[in-house]
């Protein structure tokens, strides 16, 4: 392992027009010219998509750290801009491969990816590359607008990242004053939102026509890289979420409610996981960190010696500050094979998620750095996200280094509550944008009502008292994802549904389960989703039952 790379190791020189077409005309050379063989311009194709990506993950990367710097947002607008010219050579010579003696091409990537590559071609055409450009500006206008938030709640001015310790406020009052300040903001911004929203769903509908297909859902399943499953399968998931995790859910809020003494469960109360404050970190920024050195230390020294490498050289951004774009991600720089983690701490519980979730996402590229072929370094995300759900749950065992002794049990117990909470909302987020792009056509206000009868079926306990925009159906406005991610939410559920079994075999063998999961990390994009979850030992999302057993146990474990 390289202990001594830094993040200000990591350059890439900026690409241009003229820079990628004398690239890809030396690749198709290599490829005219028989006596070179066909690795020669695969390994060549491949250093130079490393290159690429790398260049386009710092970029984007420096933007999000950083929405207020002209530079920053120049060099991102010129990525978004330069973006469907390198999909567009891609795109021509994975075709131009596929059309090659396929055996000879699955000779060198392998099989998996040239199903990729099949998949891939039928998403982009340079009849489309001005929308693609469009979309990302979109894309980038929404990631801009709610960076912008000030929100005040009790004299304080906060960023919508900043709201959550007051959302999970043991006062009551504090909790409905921060909701309240979430939903003015996007209440005052409502017609902005709805207005990209509009372009968005135009822009791909478009898009999708252009390309061949009957709405955007295929396309959008296509772009995710999905090629073992399709909506049906989805479908009948979400059902079973529905069936199996809905009335679980609603018991245990009910349970929270008579508790808790509340004549009724608003939607403010509903983050308040614990009756005494959800626990939060024993320490700060620093404090994490440490903490963080020794649980991987623990866990796995291989994972530690990892994680001292992120933290010594500079690989995590994780304070919150104003002008930062909000959430987090792990983002990679492929021609050095290390992850960089960002997120926006705000004091409560979500901050150890960086050390979990995303780090479960980091290691995992780390770990299959070595593999043959960019196409593989990470998985397709339903599967990456079992790679860092997992490690939320692997890390239990450890979770007192983070909240203290006495606040570990109670800990666990939040963040089963939360994870089971999570996914009556994930498939409704889901079932939403399936909706949207079979009914492209629907206004604004439709949309709400559609988004309002889907909360009824999945989150029927929902009520948000005084609090208008979401009253009307406007929650969904909140959710990054429906703008800039279509069709990747239900990969946070299906991926849970994975993780929870590995939470399952850790409570009987946690050795066995690490090394299982430690195993998976390492086999990164090499298989599509089903087949990874079969050689991790797992069963799939989509035969019955998976998520009936990981329920049970959980309302088990709950109700001891
Ligand atoms: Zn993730």
């Amino acid at each position: 392992m390289t202990t001594t790379l830094t993040f200000s190791d990591i350059q890439a020189e900026r690409p241009t027009r003229d820079g990628l077409a004398q690239v890809y005309a030396a690749i198709n050379a290599m490829l005219d010219s028989p006596p070179d063989p066909l690795a020669h311009a695969l390994d060549r194709w491949d250093l130079e998509r490393r290159r690429y990506d790398t260049w386009a993950a710092l970029v984007h990367l420096r933007f999000a750290q950083d929405t207020t710097s002209e530079t920053a947002r120049a060099d991102r607008d010129y990525a978004d801009a330069l973006g469907p010219v390198a999909t567009d050579h891609e795109t021509q010579l994975k075709r131009r491969l596929l059309a090659h003696d396929r055996g000879a091409v699955e000779a060198v990537v392998g099989a998996h990816v040239v199903r990729l590559w099949e998949s891939d071609v039928t998403t982009f055409d340079p009849a489309i590359a001005a929308d693609l450009e469009e979309e990302a500006k979109l894309c980038a206008r929404y990631t801009e607008l709610l960076a912008s938030a000030k929100l005040t709640v009790d004299g304080h001015v906060t960023n919508l990242s900043g709201l959550a310790p007051y959302g999970e406020s043991l006062d009551r009052d504090l909790r409905h004053a921060a909701e309240q300040a979430r939903w003015e903001f996007f209440a005052q911004n409502a017609d902005t939102l709805d207005g990209i929203f509009d372009e968005l769903v135009r822009l791909r509908t478009g898009m999708a026509a252009k390309l061949g297909f009957d709405s955007y859902i295929p396309l959008g399943y296509r772009r995710m890289r999905r090629v073992d499953y399709g909506p049906d399968q989805v479908a009948a998931f979400r059902d079973q979420v529905a069936t199996h995790v809905v009335p679980l859910v609603g018991r245990l809020l009910e349970q929270r409610r008579a508790a808790q003494g509340w004549d009724r469960l608003q939607s403010w109360d509903e983050n308040l996981i614990d009756a005494a404050g959800n626990p939060k970190p024993a320490g700060d920024h620093d404090f994490m960190i440490a903490q963080a050195r020794t649980m991987f230390d623990r866990l796995d020294p291989d994972m530690g010696e990892f994680f001292a490498m992120m933290a010594d050289g500079g690989f995590m951004d994780l304070k919150n500050r104003e002008g930062k774009a909000g959430g987090g991600f792990c983002t990679s720089f492929p021609t050095e094979g290390v992850p960089f983690i960002f997120a926006n701490f705000n004091g409560t519980h979500g901050d150890i998620n960086v050390f979990t979730h995303e780090m479960g996402h980091a290691y995992q590229n780390w770990k299959s750095r070595d593999l043959p072929g960019i196409d593989v370094l990470w998985p397709t995300m339903e599967a990456a996200e079992i790679n860092s759900m997992a490690l939320e749950f692997l890390t239990y065992p450890q979770m007192a280094l983070m909240v203290g002794e006495d606040a570990a049990d109670r800990f666990r117990r939040m963040h089963l509550i939360g994870s089971l909470a999570f996914l009556p909302y994930g498939v409704c987020v889901d079932h939403f944008q399936h909706e949207v792009y079979a009914n492209p056509g629907l206004t604004p206000a439709e949309r709400n009502a559609l988004w309002k009868r889907l909360e009824a079926r999945y989150m029927p306990w929902r009520d948000y008292g005084d609090l208008a925009h979401p009253a009307k159906g406007g929650r969904w406005q909140a959710q990054l994802h429906i703008y800039r991610l279509p069709f990747y939410y239900i990969d946070y559920t299906l991926a849970l549904c994975c993780a929870m079994q590995f939470w399952l075999s850790s409570r009987r063998d946690p050795a066995d389960a690490m090394r299982r999961y430690s195993d998976l990390c390492g086999e990164g994009g090499s298989a599509p989703f089903t087949e990874l979850v079969a050689t991790a030992g797992l069963i799939s999302p989509f035969a019955d039952g998976a998520l009936e057993d990981v329920v049970r146990e959980a309302e088990a474990v709950l109700a001891a």
